[in-house]
Formats: C-alpha cells, structure tokens, sequence
C-alpha cells in the first residue's frame, strides 16, 4: 500500500471481484476496518467477507485518502483501475496452466463454485468439489483423492475438516522430516561459513528447529516467517549466499506438499480460530484461479513489463515460480513443463483468434513464444501454430 498523489492505492491480493464490484459489500468492509489506523484488506477473513478470492487485477483508487487518515468512502469515491498485468488470457476458464498442467479457472468460475458450496451442506462439499477436479493443483488433488477415498469407508465422516484433523497425526511427522532435511543442509552450510555469519545463522538453525518440534494445532504454519528470518542473514560470499537461498526457497509448503496442506488447514489459523469446513472448501480451488505472471522476473532494471513478457498461470504455481530464473523453473522438481507450455500457447492462440479483439493480443503466442525459446536458450523449441 502506498500514496499516489491524493490517492490511496491499496492492493488486493485476496479480496473478491464480488466485493469490489458490489460496492455495498465494500462499503461494509471499510466500515468495518474504520477503527484501523490504516485501511487495508489484505485479507478477506480480516474483512468478514463472504468469499475469498485471489484477486491481482485490480486495484482500489479511493481518491482524498492519505496513508494514514482513512475515511469512510461511498461508491463515488472508489474508482477502479486495470493494472498493467490485466491480461486478458488469465480472464479465461479452462486454459491448461504452464506450471502444472491443470487447468486454469477466472474468478468469474471461482465465484460461481463458491455460491454453489455456500449452498451445500458440509457433508456435501467433497461432491461438489468432484466436479472441479480438473482445475486442481496437483498437490490440492492428491488431497482431495485421499480424503475422499477415506470419506467413502464405512463410519467415516463426510466432513472435510474432521477428515483433514483424523490425518493430522499421521501427516506432521512427515512434514517435520522434510522440514528438517532442509534444517540439515542448512546446519552443513553453516559450518563452511566464516565465525560471525556462521554464530548468526546457527542462532537462527535453533530456533527453526524449536519451532519445528511444535505439534500443537495453535502453532500457525510459520514457513513464510521461517524462510524470511534465515533468507534476510548477510552473507558476504554470493555462492553461499544463494546457496542458503536455495535451501530456504525448497522448504516444503502447502502449495507442493501433501502433508504440509493438511497440516495447515487442519490446524488453526491466527493461533485461535479454526480453519472452517467452507474455507477448506474454497481452498482447494482458490490457488488454482489464474493471474499473471512474467516470464522472465521482472525488475526495474530489464523493465520488461509487456505482453511479450506476460504468461498466465495458477496464481499458487506462480508464488511458487516467484523469481527464479526461467531455464531452473522450467524442469525444477523434474517435471518437464515443455508439454504444458505448448499445450497453454495453442490454447491461448484459440482463445484470441476466438475472442479477442484486440489488436495488442494477435502477437501475443509469437512473441511470447520467442521470449521462452530464447529464455530456454535452446533447450526447447517452442511452436507458434497460430497465425493470428
Ligand atoms: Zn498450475
């Protein structure tokens, strides 16, 4: 969040299209937030709304804000804006995502599934999300697989959160190892530095370690605050210094692993609340809701922000893509995203030679398609099968 002249800008990573676009519904979330030194809604949970949605298309002007005076606002002071990644291929359904190879939903998909859970029973929640099983990540499936595998035996509850806490036990040992293969690599790496940077690092190796023995629910599923402590250590060696990066970056999360997305959701979030049977509903779908995403990181410095840069993808594989260099993306954890990149282009192409009228998008598979050829540096070959 920042002030851009007398604008406030604020960002929305996960409030709902629905929200922004029914003002009365936004009104009531700024209402509600007054008390607030600064108005923020990062989170939809914080906000008491109905839907939670990873939204990165837009961004909320509420003009006569400053950053640290909010106001209430009416419907005629909010002004919404497209940001520079409303990119119209991550507005379409059912387009095969280049990181996993599952296919993609919009938000105008999420929100109808959303409505159709709100309308379920509990129990109900493992059949409706059946239906949508294309668009779940990997990770997210092989979840829903065990769990409704499990929620078909006899006496068993059809309930996904009782579900997920009956896997619990089983599951955070699990997760506790490959936390600490990764703490191993990183106690190995401590010792080739010099004494200052290794006294800090191994400082920081036993705390993790206490936090990783932890078994109660109401410890929140910290990897976010565990990887910033240990990736903001200084150190001078830049080989090391990546090195520890690297090790912090493969720690196990819920976006690629099993165990860590129960161990999550059937745990608490902010140390008191459940996480609810509906939430975890939502979950399964919400990572898998597209936005946009650079081919090549962007920075200030390559500036290359444009359509030739721009790929959609799950907005979970593409925190997960985050920065690394496209060629180490490209085949990380041995999978060969070649099929799946071909697969997203020829799609693309369809969407646009179908749907698209504007002009700025004819290119787009060609010069998309030379940004990853060249970013691949030959290791794969691209086609371009649309002449648009
Ligand atoms: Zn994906």
């Amino acid at each position: 969040m920042f002030t851009d002249g007398k604008y406030m800008k604020i960002q929305f990573s996960d409030l709902t299209y629905n929200a922004i676009s029914n003002l009365n519904s936004f009104n009531t979330a700024i209402n509600k937030n007054k008390s607030k030194e600064v108005v923020y809604f990062n989170s939809s949970r914080e906000n008491k709304l109905p839907f939670s949605v990873p939204l990165s298309y837009y961004q909320v002007y509420l003009p006569n804000f400053t950053a640290r005076t909010p106001r209430t606002c009416s419907s005629d002071n909010i002004e919404l804006q497209e940001k520079s990644g409303d990119f119209k291929i991550a507005q379409f359904n059912n387009i095969t995502c280049p990181s996993c190879g599952k296919k993609m939903m919009n938000n105008d998909k999420f929100i109808e599934i959303t409505n159709e859970l709100s309308q379920t029973d509990n129990d109900n929640y493992l059949e409706v999300l059946k239906k949508y099983k294309k668009y779940m990540r990997p990770v997210e499936e092989s979840v829903f697989n065990e769990i409704y595998e499990l929620s078909q035996k006899k006496g068993e509850s059809k309930d996904i959160r009782t579900l997920l806490v009956s896997l619990r036990d089983k599951k955070l040992p699990i997760l506790q190892n490959a936390q600490m293969r990764q703490v191993k690599k990183m106690t190995a790496l401590s010792k080739t530095l010099p004494p200052d940077e290794r006294m800090v690092l191994q400082g920081k190796i036993k705390k993790l370690k206490q936090h990783i023995k932890k078994t109660n629910a109401e410890a929140p599923f910290r990897r976010k605050i565990l990887i910033d402590r240990i990736s903001k250590i200084k150190i001078r060696n830049p080989q090391q210094y990546q090195k520890l990066q690297n090790i912090a970056k493969n720690f196990p999360t819920s976006y690629d692993m099993n165990s860590a997305w129960i161990v999550k959701y059937s745990g608490k979030h902010k140390q008191t609340e459940d996480w609810t049977s509906f939430e975890i509903a939502q979950r399964f779908l919400s990572s898998s809701v597209a936005n946009t995403d650079h081919i090549i990181a962007y920075n200030i410095e390559n500036n290359h922000d444009d359509i030739s840069n721009y790929i959609a993808m799950h907005n979970a594989c593409n925190s997960q893509k985050s920065n690394k260099p496209f060629i180490h993306w490209l085949y990380e954890d041995k999978i060969n995203r070649t099929k799946f990149l071909q697969d997203y282009f020829d799609e693309a192409g369809s969407v646009i030679q179908q749907n698209i009228n504007d002009k700025k998008y004819k290119n787009y598979v060609s010069l998309a398609v030379e940004t990853i050829n060249k970013a691949a540096k030959g290791k794969i070959n691209l086609k371009n099968n649309f002449d648009l």
